[in-house]
């Protein structure tokens, strides 16, 4: 007994020693950003930008990895089953809470995650193809109660925010509109700028550029204060529908069961890329928020505790079931 209780502290030691070499140089090698959505959209971009920004403090690059499909879902649980090492890491939105209202399996749970922390806010915009024949969100809210069996809806699947965003709409409006599945607003916009689809509700960090440039229609954003990049736009309060606010809260997460120092070393990599004056002046012309005071875990967990619960109401309130 006695053997074999030196024996078995021997294996701990050795397993304590060959362990913590390997965690004390981490990272050693690219860290891989998971974005689950297509490359050139809102998350992209904010992705891109934030991968600058984290590798000085973790001397290593971060690649960004596009992943898109199923709303984000595909993407989101291929880091749930991810080896937990520091090299697989997540970026999503809201979509992370919603899809868990819209698929009987989205593939992961809150707990699938080690939450590293809340990354940015994004206001969303209604917008239409350049020739499409509303002016303003009024006429739009006209248009597609006369036509509603012709306007089409681009969105980036069940569970993406401009699905939630759409669908916030469509339900405002009364009506069900026609929707067209993407990967990503990405090439949702790309269709849009061709006027194949008629109407998209996008993150700021994807249509400022093309609202600015004059290639698309605005209609409304969907904070509660005009968004000051887009000062022209009125808030979809201000149109008169009240309930309408939504922000798409961006977070950062790593598998289940990630060690702790390298979540932190996560952290603190988080931190430092949201403080770095290129990433804050980058998301300011975009139109997002930069969410320095809750990039922390516990934030995070307590934002998705809140609003898996609010979409919920939501969706069931407009009848959308689980699919
Ligand atoms: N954020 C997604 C993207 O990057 C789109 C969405 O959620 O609607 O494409």
């Amino acid at each position: 007994m006695k053997l074999f209780k030196l024996a078995f502290s021997t294996v701990l030691v050795a397993s304590c020693l060959a362990a913590t070499p390997a965690l004390a140089s981490y990272p050693d090698r690219p860290v891989n950003m998971v974005v689950p959505f297509a490359a050139g959209g809102p998350t992209d971009n904010v992705a891109r930008s934030l991968a600058e920004a984290m590798r000085p403090t973790l001397g290593q690059t971060v690649v960004v990895e596009n992943k898109g499909g199923a709303g984000g879902t595909i993407g989101t649980t291929q880091i749930a089953r991810a080896k937990p090492d520091g090299y697989s890491v997540l970026l999503m939105h809201i979509g992370f809470s919603t899809a868990l209202s819209l698929y009987k399996n989205p593939g992961y749970t809150p707990e699938s995650f080690e939450p590293i922390g809340l990354v940015v806010d994004v206001p969303m915009t209604i917008i239409a193809r350049s020739d499409f024949p509303a002016n303003t969100i009024q006429e739009l809210v006209e248009y597609i109660k006369a036509n509603k069996d012709k306007v089409s809806l681009a969105n980036a699947g069940i569970g993406a925010a401009s699905h939630l965003c759409g669908t916030m709409l469509a339900s405002a409006i009364g009506v069900d509109l026609l929707t067209v599945p993407y990967k990503g607003t990405g090439p949702a916009m790309n269709d849009l700028l061709g006027k194949q689809v008629d109407i998209l509700c996008d993150q700021t960090t994807n249509t400022t550029q093309h609202i600015k440039a004059g290639t698309v229609k605005a209609y409304a954003v969907t904070s509660k204060q005009r968004v000051p990049t887009l000062p022209d736009l009125p808030t979809m309060q201000e149109a008169g529908f009240k309930d309408f606010e939504v922000g798409i809260w961006h977070g950062m997460w790593a598998p289940k069961d990630t060690p702790k120092e390298v979540t932190e070393k996560l952290n603190k990599a988080l931190q430092a890329g949201l403080a770095d004056p290129d990433f804050q002046k980058r998301m300011a012309g975009l139109g997002a928020t930069v969410l320095t005071q809750d990039a922390n875990p516990a934030a995070l967990t307590a934002k998705v505790q809140q609003q898996v619960p609010q979409w919920q109401q939501l969706f069931k309130a407009a009848g959308v079931q689980p699919q």
